[in-house]
Protein backbone atom coordinates (compact mmCIF):
# COMPACT_ATOMS: atom_id res chain seq x y z
CA UNK A 1 0.00 0.00 0.00
CA UNK A 2 1.55 3.41 -0.85
CA UNK A 3 2.32 5.59 1.82
CA UNK A 4 -0.08 7.93 2.93
CA UNK A 5 0.26 11.32 1.02
CA UNK A 6 -1.31 13.51 4.08
CA UNK A 7 1.73 12.48 6.33
CA UNK A 8 4.29 14.16 3.66
CA UNK A 9 2.13 17.20 2.68
CA UNK A 10 1.20 20.12 4.98
CA UNK A 11 -2.51 19.79 6.22
CA UNK A 12 -5.16 21.95 4.44
CA UNK A 13 -7.64 22.60 7.08
CA UNK A 14 -10.98 21.98 5.46
CA UNK A 15 -13.52 24.70 5.42
CA UNK A 16 -16.24 23.71 7.14
CA UNK A 17 -18.82 24.01 4.99
CA UNK A 18 -22.51 24.66 6.24
CA UNK A 19 -24.93 22.66 4.05
CA UNK A 20 -29.37 22.39 4.09
CA UNK A 21 -30.20 19.04 5.18
CA UNK A 22 -30.87 17.00 1.94
CA UNK A 23 -27.24 17.89 1.09
CA UNK A 24 -25.88 16.40 4.55
CA UNK A 25 -28.15 12.76 4.23
CA UNK A 26 -27.43 12.13 0.63
CA UNK A 27 -23.43 13.14 0.97
CA UNK A 28 -21.44 10.14 2.30
CA UNK A 29 -20.15 11.22 5.21
CA UNK A 30 -16.66 9.72 4.63
CA UNK A 31 -14.13 10.59 2.24
CA UNK A 32 -12.85 8.42 -0.96
CA UNK A 33 -10.40 7.39 0.48
CA UNK A 34 -11.04 6.80 3.94
CA UNK A 35 -13.57 4.77 2.11
CA UNK A 36 -10.91 2.94 -0.03
CA UNK A 37 -8.45 2.24 2.98
CA UNK A 38 -10.94 0.76 4.94
CA UNK A 39 -12.07 -1.68 2.01
CA UNK A 40 -8.32 -2.60 2.09
CA UNK A 41 -8.67 -3.32 5.61
CA UNK A 42 -11.35 -5.67 5.41
CA UNK A 43 -9.36 -7.54 3.41
CA UNK A 44 -7.09 -8.49 6.49
CA UNK A 45 -8.54 -7.12 9.65
CA UNK A 46 -12.08 -8.89 10.61
CA UNK A 47 -14.33 -5.87 9.84
CA UNK A 48 -11.84 -3.37 9.14
CA UNK A 49 -11.08 -2.72 12.15
CA UNK A 50 -8.99 -3.31 15.99
CA UNK A 51 -11.60 -2.73 18.21
CA UNK A 52 -15.36 -2.98 17.50
CA UNK A 53 -16.26 0.63 18.71
CA UNK A 54 -14.41 2.24 16.07
CA UNK A 55 -16.87 0.67 13.07
CA UNK A 56 -19.50 2.78 12.06
CA UNK A 57 -21.88 -0.19 12.08
CA UNK A 58 -24.87 1.21 13.49
CA UNK A 59 -24.93 3.90 10.35
CA UNK A 60 -24.06 1.40 7.57
CA UNK A 61 -20.74 3.68 6.89
CA UNK A 62 -17.51 3.48 6.87
CA UNK A 63 -15.38 4.97 9.16
CA UNK A 64 -12.87 7.76 9.10
CA UNK A 65 -9.46 6.93 8.16
CA UNK A 66 -7.22 8.89 11.04
CA UNK A 67 -3.56 9.74 9.76
CA UNK A 68 -2.89 12.13 12.12
CA UNK A 69 -3.82 13.81 15.34
CA UNK A 70 -3.05 18.07 16.50
CA UNK A 71 -4.71 19.62 19.66
CA UNK A 72 -7.83 19.45 19.51
CA UNK A 73 -8.22 18.41 16.15
CA UNK A 74 -7.90 15.31 13.93
CA UNK A 75 -7.41 14.73 9.75
CA UNK A 76 -8.38 12.20 7.85
CA UNK A 77 -6.90 10.71 4.95
CA UNK A 78 -8.98 12.59 3.15
CA UNK A 79 -7.57 15.80 4.69
CA UNK A 80 -10.24 16.48 6.01
CA UNK A 81 -9.94 18.44 9.57
CA UNK A 82 -12.30 17.56 12.07
CA UNK A 83 -12.84 18.88 16.15
CA UNK A 84 -12.21 15.51 18.11
CA UNK A 85 -14.10 14.79 20.99
CA UNK A 86 -13.90 10.92 21.06
CA UNK A 87 -9.85 11.35 21.82
CA UNK A 88 -9.18 8.02 21.72
CA UNK A 89 -12.07 7.21 23.95
CA UNK A 90 -10.34 9.42 27.27
CA UNK A 91 -6.28 8.98 27.29
CA UNK A 92 -5.86 12.28 25.11
CA UNK A 93 -6.20 14.64 28.20
CA UNK A 94 -4.72 17.55 26.88
CA UNK A 95 -5.56 16.90 23.12
CA UNK A 96 -3.17 14.64 20.42
CA UNK A 97 0.52 14.66 20.16
CA UNK A 98 1.34 17.28 23.05
CA UNK A 99 4.83 18.50 23.13
CA UNK A 100 5.46 17.32 26.67
CA UNK A 101 3.73 14.04 25.93
CA UNK A 102 5.75 13.37 22.65
CA UNK A 103 9.29 14.58 24.12
CA UNK A 104 8.54 12.44 27.23
CA UNK A 105 7.90 9.59 24.80
CA UNK A 106 10.93 10.25 22.55
CA UNK A 107 12.81 11.10 25.47
CA UNK A 108 12.41 7.69 27.07
CA UNK A 109 12.06 5.21 23.52
CA UNK A 110 16.11 6.69 23.23
CA UNK A 111 17.22 5.03 26.38
CA UNK A 112 15.62 1.79 25.43
CA UNK A 113 12.20 0.47 25.04
CA UNK A 114 11.72 -2.48 27.58
CA UNK A 115 14.29 -4.03 30.05
CA UNK A 116 11.46 -6.66 32.23
CA UNK A 117 13.16 -5.44 34.98
CA UNK A 118 12.21 -3.03 37.61
CA UNK A 119 12.73 0.81 36.44
CA UNK A 120 12.77 3.88 38.59
CA UNK A 121 9.92 5.25 36.65
CA UNK A 122 7.29 2.51 37.60
CA UNK A 123 7.82 3.64 40.91
CA UNK A 124 7.17 7.49 40.10
CA UNK A 125 4.05 6.69 38.57
CA UNK A 126 2.66 4.26 41.32
CA UNK A 127 3.97 7.39 43.59
CA UNK A 128 1.95 9.75 41.67
CA UNK A 129 -1.36 7.69 41.44
CA UNK A 130 -1.04 6.87 45.61
CA UNK A 131 -1.16 10.48 46.23
CA UNK A 132 -4.00 11.24 43.56
CA UNK A 133 -5.97 8.42 45.33
CA UNK A 134 -4.73 7.27 48.56
CA UNK A 135 -7.35 4.10 48.94
CA UNK A 136 -4.63 2.79 46.40
CA UNK A 137 -2.33 2.11 48.76
CA UNK A 138 -0.77 -0.65 46.75
CA UNK A 139 -0.48 -0.59 42.76
CA UNK A 140 0.28 -2.75 40.14
CA UNK A 141 0.94 -1.10 36.81
CA UNK A 142 -0.60 -3.51 33.69
CA UNK A 143 -1.07 -2.62 29.99
CA UNK A 144 -4.54 -2.19 29.12
CA UNK A 145 -7.95 -1.72 31.34
CA UNK A 146 -8.88 -4.94 30.48
CA UNK A 147 -5.95 -6.58 32.46
CA UNK A 148 -6.65 -3.99 35.29
CA UNK A 149 -10.14 -5.06 35.99
CA UNK A 150 -10.03 -8.58 35.16
CA UNK A 151 -6.36 -8.83 37.80
CA UNK A 152 -8.63 -6.95 40.19
CA UNK A 153 -11.23 -9.75 40.30
CA UNK A 154 -8.68 -11.94 40.57
CA UNK A 155 -7.56 -11.12 43.89
CA UNK A 156 -10.95 -10.22 45.16
CA UNK A 157 -11.75 -13.47 44.66
CA UNK A 158 -8.60 -14.92 46.14
CA UNK A 159 -8.74 -11.81 49.04
CA UNK A 160 -12.08 -13.28 50.27
CA UNK A 161 -12.06 -16.76 49.34
CA UNK A 162 -15.58 -16.00 47.68
CA UNK A 163 -16.60 -16.69 43.73
CA UNK A 164 -19.55 -14.30 42.70
CA UNK A 165 -19.19 -11.10 41.70
CA UNK A 166 -21.85 -8.71 40.52
CA UNK A 167 -21.71 -6.05 37.68
CA UNK A 168 -24.14 -3.31 36.63
CA UNK A 169 -26.44 -3.95 33.58
CA UNK A 170 -24.35 -1.47 30.56
CA UNK A 171 -21.39 -1.60 32.55
CA UNK A 172 -18.56 -2.00 30.72
CA UNK A 173 -15.12 -3.56 32.36
CA UNK A 174 -13.17 -4.88 29.22
CA UNK A 175 -13.32 -8.04 27.56
CA UNK A 176 -12.44 -10.59 29.97
CA UNK A 177 -14.69 -13.76 29.75
CA UNK A 178 -16.30 -13.16 32.93
CA UNK A 179 -17.12 -9.63 32.24
CA UNK A 180 -19.04 -10.16 29.15
CA UNK A 181 -22.71 -10.03 31.11
CA UNK A 182 -24.78 -7.68 29.38
CA UNK A 183 -22.28 -5.32 29.21
CA UNK A 184 -23.17 -2.44 27.48
CA UNK A 185 -24.84 -3.71 24.52
CA UNK A 186 -27.99 -6.10 23.32
CA UNK A 187 -30.09 -6.74 25.90
CA UNK A 188 -29.75 -7.48 29.66
CA UNK A 189 -30.22 -11.33 30.53
CA UNK A 190 -28.96 -12.64 33.35
CA UNK A 191 -26.33 -15.13 33.47
CA UNK A 192 -26.18 -15.42 29.53
CA UNK A 193 -22.71 -14.50 28.00
CA UNK A 194 -23.09 -11.06 25.45
CA UNK A 195 -20.55 -12.64 22.88
CA UNK A 196 -20.71 -16.10 21.40
CA UNK A 197 -17.07 -17.99 22.76
CA UNK A 198 -17.85 -17.42 26.02
CA UNK A 199 -19.18 -20.54 27.99
CA UNK A 200 -22.10 -20.61 30.06
CA UNK A 201 -19.80 -21.77 33.13
CA UNK A 202 -17.48 -18.82 32.94
CA UNK A 203 -20.13 -16.32 33.72
CA UNK A 204 -22.35 -18.42 35.61
CA UNK A 205 -20.77 -16.90 38.81
CA UNK A 206 -21.41 -12.84 37.79
CA UNK A 207 -24.91 -11.51 38.43
CA UNK A 208 -25.75 -8.51 36.89
CA UNK A 209 -28.13 -5.87 38.11
CA UNK A 210 -29.22 -2.39 36.86
CA UNK A 211 -27.35 0.72 37.51
CA UNK A 212 -28.35 3.06 40.49
CA UNK A 213 -30.89 -0.17 41.55
CA UNK A 214 -29.78 -0.66 44.89
CA UNK A 215 -32.73 -3.04 45.95
CA UNK A 216 -31.29 -5.29 43.19
CA UNK A 217 -28.05 -5.31 44.59
CA UNK A 218 -29.44 -6.76 48.25
CA UNK A 219 -31.29 -9.30 46.32
CA UNK A 220 -27.81 -10.82 45.00
CA UNK A 221 -26.12 -10.67 48.14
CA UNK A 222 -29.01 -12.19 49.91
CA UNK A 223 -29.19 -14.77 46.94
CA UNK A 224 -25.23 -15.70 47.34
CA UNK A 225 -24.99 -15.39 50.92
CA UNK A 226 -21.51 -15.18 51.85
CA UNK A 227 -20.37 -16.05 48.68
CA UNK A 228 -20.44 -12.59 46.88
CA UNK A 229 -16.37 -11.78 46.42
CA UNK A 230 -16.56 -7.95 44.88
CA UNK A 231 -19.36 -5.50 43.39
CA UNK A 232 -17.64 -4.39 40.12
CA UNK A 233 -18.87 -0.70 38.98
CA UNK A 234 -18.07 2.33 36.93
CA UNK A 235 -18.73 5.00 39.46
CA UNK A 236 -19.76 7.22 36.77
CA UNK A 237 -21.39 4.87 33.76
CA UNK A 238 -19.56 5.53 30.69
CA UNK A 239 -20.02 2.93 28.53
CA UNK A 240 -24.24 2.85 27.86
CA UNK A 241 -23.71 6.79 27.32
CA UNK A 242 -23.26 9.22 29.94
CA UNK A 243 -25.36 8.03 33.13
CA UNK A 244 -24.48 9.73 36.61
CA UNK A 245 -24.85 7.78 39.98
CA UNK A 246 -27.68 8.62 41.81
CA UNK A 247 -27.09 10.87 44.79
CA UNK A 248 -26.13 8.66 47.75
CA UNK A 249 -26.33 5.76 45.55
CA UNK A 250 -22.32 4.65 45.76
CA UNK A 251 -22.05 5.23 49.45
CA UNK A 252 -25.26 2.85 49.74
CA UNK A 253 -22.94 0.35 47.75
CA UNK A 254 -20.27 0.61 49.69
CA UNK A 255 -22.36 0.02 53.52
CA UNK A 256 -23.66 -3.11 51.39
CA UNK A 257 -20.30 -4.07 50.29
CA UNK A 258 -18.83 -3.66 53.74
CA UNK A 259 -21.92 -5.39 55.55
CA UNK A 260 -21.54 -8.55 53.34
CA UNK A 261 -18.23 -8.95 53.53
CA UNK A 262 -17.32 -8.18 50.01
CA UNK A 263 -15.29 -6.01 48.08
CA UNK A 264 -16.48 -3.00 46.33
CA UNK A 265 -14.26 -1.86 42.90
CA UNK A 266 -14.53 1.41 41.44
CA UNK A 267 -13.52 0.83 37.27
CA UNK A 268 -11.97 4.15 37.06
CA UNK A 269 -10.47 3.51 33.86
CA UNK A 270 -12.38 6.09 31.92
CA UNK A 271 -13.42 8.59 35.23
CA UNK A 272 -9.72 7.98 36.59
CA UNK A 273 -8.13 11.83 36.04
CA UNK A 274 -10.48 12.56 33.65
CA UNK A 275 -13.59 14.07 35.79
CA UNK A 276 -11.27 15.44 38.24
CA UNK A 277 -7.79 14.78 40.06
CA UNK A 278 -7.23 10.96 40.97
CA UNK A 279 -11.28 10.10 40.14
CA UNK A 280 -14.78 10.42 41.05
CA UNK A 281 -13.72 8.83 44.31
CA UNK A 282 -12.55 12.27 45.12
CA UNK A 283 -15.65 14.03 44.43
CA UNK A 284 -17.79 11.51 45.82
CA UNK A 285 -16.68 10.72 48.95
CA UNK A 286 -16.61 6.82 48.65
CA UNK A 287 -13.46 4.61 49.29
CA UNK A 288 -13.48 1.49 47.01
CA UNK A 289 -11.64 -1.04 48.28
CA UNK A 290 -9.93 -1.65 45.18
CA UNK A 291 -9.90 0.92 41.70
CA UNK A 292 -8.90 0.19 38.08
CA UNK A 293 -7.05 2.80 36.12
CA UNK A 294 -5.97 3.19 32.62
CA UNK A 295 -6.73 5.46 29.72
CA UNK A 296 -5.95 9.15 31.28
CA UNK A 297 -2.83 7.67 33.38
CA UNK A 298 -1.24 5.81 29.51
CA UNK A 299 -1.62 9.09 28.05
CA UNK A 300 -2.06 7.43 25.00
CA UNK A 301 0.29 4.23 25.71
CA UNK A 302 -0.75 1.19 26.42
CA UNK A 303 -0.36 1.73 30.56
CA UNK A 304 -2.99 0.84 33.18
CA UNK A 305 -3.40 -0.10 36.56
CA UNK A 306 -5.11 -1.40 39.52
CA UNK A 307 -4.85 -1.63 43.54
CA UNK A 308 -5.95 -0.87 46.42
CA UNK A 309 -5.99 -2.14 49.91
CA UNK A 310 -2.73 -3.59 51.23
CA UNK A 311 -4.01 -6.32 52.75
CA UNK A 312 -6.13 -7.29 49.74
CA UNK A 313 -2.94 -6.76 47.15
CA UNK A 314 -0.54 -8.94 49.44
CA UNK A 315 -2.42 -11.57 47.91
CA UNK A 316 -0.65 -10.97 44.33
CA UNK A 317 2.44 -13.22 43.49
CA UNK A 318 5.64 -13.25 44.71
CA UNK A 319 3.75 -12.13 48.06
CA UNK A 320 1.08 -13.94 48.39
CA UNK A 321 -0.47 -16.93 46.12
CA UNK A 322 -2.57 -15.20 43.81
CA UNK A 323 -0.44 -14.71 39.52
CA UNK A 324 -0.53 -11.99 37.63
CA UNK A 325 2.21 -11.05 35.22
CA UNK A 326 3.02 -9.24 32.39
CA UNK A 327 6.07 -8.53 29.75
CA UNK A 328 5.45 -5.35 29.05
CA UNK A 329 3.85 -4.46 32.61
CA UNK A 330 4.76 -0.84 33.32
CA UNK A 331 6.89 -0.66 30.26
CA UNK A 332 9.19 2.54 30.40
CA UNK A 333 8.18 4.35 27.67
CA UNK A 334 4.01 3.77 28.42
CA UNK A 335 5.22 4.83 31.89
CA UNK A 336 7.02 8.24 30.56
CA UNK A 337 4.15 8.90 28.54
CA UNK A 338 1.70 8.56 32.04
CA UNK A 339 3.92 10.70 33.64
CA UNK A 340 3.61 13.67 31.54
CA UNK A 341 0.17 13.25 30.72
CA UNK A 342 -0.64 13.08 34.52
CA UNK A 343 2.37 15.57 35.52
CA UNK A 344 0.42 18.13 33.21
CA UNK A 345 -3.11 17.56 35.26
CA UNK A 346 -1.27 18.08 37.90
CA UNK A 347 -1.86 22.11 38.10
CA UNK A 348 -4.08 23.88 40.18
CA UNK A 349 -7.49 24.88 38.68
CA UNK A 350 -6.81 22.50 35.54
CA UNK A 351 -9.78 20.71 35.89
CA UNK A 352 -12.46 23.74 37.07
CA UNK A 353 -10.54 25.63 34.06
CA UNK A 354 -11.43 23.04 32.10
CA UNK A 355 -14.51 21.45 33.21
CA UNK A 356 -15.95 25.24 33.16
CA UNK A 357 -15.33 25.12 29.20
CA UNK A 358 -17.04 22.33 28.94
CA UNK A 359 -19.78 23.37 30.82
CA UNK A 360 -20.27 25.99 28.45
CA UNK A 361 -20.65 23.42 25.44
CA UNK A 362 -23.06 21.63 27.92
CA UNK A 363 -25.44 24.45 28.22
CA UNK A 364 -25.00 25.75 24.97
CA UNK A 365 -26.29 22.32 23.56
CA UNK A 366 -29.21 22.28 26.15
CA UNK A 367 -29.87 26.01 24.84
CA UNK A 368 -30.20 24.90 21.30
CA UNK A 369 -32.22 21.57 22.04
CA UNK A 370 -34.54 23.92 23.80
CA UNK A 371 -34.74 26.49 21.20
CA UNK A 372 -35.51 24.01 18.47
CA UNK A 373 -37.73 22.31 20.93
CA UNK A 374 -35.95 19.07 21.10
CA UNK A 375 -35.95 16.72 24.18
CA UNK A 376 -32.58 16.46 25.25
CA UNK A 377 -30.85 15.36 28.35
CA UNK A 378 -26.90 16.48 28.24
CA UNK A 379 -25.21 16.06 31.74
CA UNK A 380 -20.95 16.16 32.40
CA UNK A 381 -18.54 15.72 35.37
CA UNK A 382 -14.84 17.11 34.57
CA UNK A 383 -13.49 16.82 31.36
CA UNK A 384 -16.59 13.91 30.24
CA UNK A 385 -19.78 14.06 29.07
CA UNK A 386 -22.77 12.78 27.09
CA UNK A 387 -26.54 12.99 25.96
CA UNK A 388 -29.25 11.30 24.99
CA UNK A 389 -31.60 12.30 22.51
CA UNK A 390 -34.99 11.35 25.08
CA UNK A 391 -37.62 12.91 27.50
CA UNK A 392 -37.13 11.38 30.74
CA UNK A 393 -34.00 11.38 32.95
CA UNK A 394 -32.04 8.52 31.96
CA UNK A 395 -30.53 6.68 34.50
CA UNK A 396 -29.91 3.17 33.36
CA UNK A 397 -29.44 1.00 30.20
CA UNK A 398 -33.12 0.05 30.19
CA UNK A 399 -33.77 3.82 29.81
CA UNK A 400 -30.63 4.71 27.95
CA UNK A 401 -31.97 1.97 25.49
CA UNK A 402 -35.16 4.24 25.03
CA UNK A 403 -33.52 6.99 23.46
CA UNK A 404 -34.35 7.80 20.52
CA UNK A 405 -31.69 6.45 18.01
CA UNK A 406 -32.75 8.55 14.70
CA UNK A 407 -32.81 11.65 16.35
CA UNK A 408 -29.14 10.70 17.29
CA UNK A 409 -28.33 9.05 13.67
CA UNK A 410 -29.39 12.67 12.43
CA UNK A 411 -27.19 14.24 14.49
CA UNK A 412 -24.36 12.69 14.40
CA UNK A 413 -24.63 12.52 10.31
CA UNK A 414 -25.15 16.33 10.77
CA UNK A 415 -22.56 17.19 12.79
CA UNK A 416 -19.78 15.02 10.93
CA UNK A 417 -20.86 16.53 8.10
CA UNK A 418 -19.44 19.73 9.81
CA UNK A 419 -16.36 18.33 11.03
CA UNK A 420 -17.21 17.20 14.50
CA UNK A 421 -15.50 13.83 15.62
CA UNK A 422 -18.43 11.97 17.82
CA UNK A 423 -18.54 8.71 19.22
CA UNK A 424 -20.42 6.70 16.15
CA UNK A 425 -22.60 5.19 19.16
CA UNK A 426 -25.69 6.73 21.24
CA UNK A 427 -23.63 4.10 23.77
CA UNK A 428 -20.81 5.74 24.56
CA UNK A 429 -19.61 9.00 26.53
CA UNK A 430 -17.60 12.00 24.77
CA UNK A 431 -14.58 13.39 25.43
CA UNK A 432 -13.00 17.20 26.11
CA UNK A 433 -9.20 18.19 26.51
CA UNK A 434 -6.96 20.90 27.80
CA UNK A 435 -6.43 21.41 23.77
CA UNK A 436 -10.14 22.53 23.12
CA UNK A 437 -10.25 26.32 23.58
CA UNK A 438 -12.90 29.03 23.57
CA UNK A 439 -12.32 28.85 19.81
CA UNK A 440 -13.52 24.87 19.68
CA UNK A 441 -16.67 25.79 22.32
CA UNK A 442 -17.73 28.52 19.17
CA UNK A 443 -17.60 26.12 16.57
CA UNK A 444 -19.51 23.31 18.64
CA UNK A 445 -22.06 26.00 19.47
CA UNK A 446 -22.51 26.73 16.15
CA UNK A 447 -22.46 23.12 15.04
CA UNK A 448 -24.89 22.01 17.47
CA UNK A 449 -27.52 24.47 16.06
CA UNK A 450 -27.05 23.74 12.57
CA UNK A 451 -27.16 19.83 13.67
CA UNK A 452 -30.39 20.42 15.54
CA UNK A 453 -32.35 22.36 13.13
CA UNK A 454 -31.65 19.31 11.02
CA UNK A 455 -33.26 17.11 13.22
CA UNK A 456 -36.08 19.27 13.76
CA UNK A 457 -37.01 19.45 10.00
CA UNK A 458 -36.03 15.41 9.81
CA UNK A 459 -38.33 14.08 12.90
CA UNK A 460 -40.37 16.86 13.67
C1 LIG B 1 -12.08 1.34 28.37
C2 LIG B 1 -12.57 0.70 29.59
C3 LIG B 1 -12.09 -0.56 30.01
C4 LIG B 1 -11.18 -1.40 29.18
O1 LIG B 1 -9.95 -0.80 28.96
P1 LIG B 1 -9.05 -1.31 27.71
O2 LIG B 1 -7.79 -0.56 27.89
O3 LIG B 1 -9.83 -0.98 26.49
O4 LIG B 1 -8.90 -2.79 27.88
C5 LIG B 1 -12.51 -1.02 31.24
N1 LIG B 1 -13.36 -0.32 31.99
C6 LIG B 1 -13.85 0.86 31.62
C7 LIG B 1 -14.78 1.61 32.52
C8 LIG B 1 -13.50 1.41 30.40
O5 LIG B 1 -14.03 2.56 30.00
Amino acid sequence: MPRSKSLSHPVAPIPVKSSTKGEAASRPLTGPRSRLLFSEAQTVIPGGVNSPVRAWKRLGGDPLSIVRGEGAYVIDADRRRYLDLILSWGPLLHGHAHPKVVAAVHDAAALGLSFGAPTPGETTLAKLIRSALPSMERLRLVSSGTEATMSALRVARAATGREVIIKCDGGYHGHADHLLVAAGSGLATANQPDSTGVPAAFVALTASVPYNDLAAVERVFAKHRRNVAALIIEPIAGNMGFVLPAPGYLAALRALCTRHGALLIFDEVMTGFRVAWGGWQNVCGVTPDLTCLGKVMGGGLPAAAYGGRADVMAHLAPLGGCYQAGTLSGNPVAVAAGLANLRLADKRGFYRTHSERLTQVISGLQQAAQRHGIALQAAQAGMMWGYFFSAEAVTDFVSASRAHEGRWQTFFRAMTARGIFLPPSPFEACFWSSAHGPAEVELLLAAFDDALAEVKAAHG
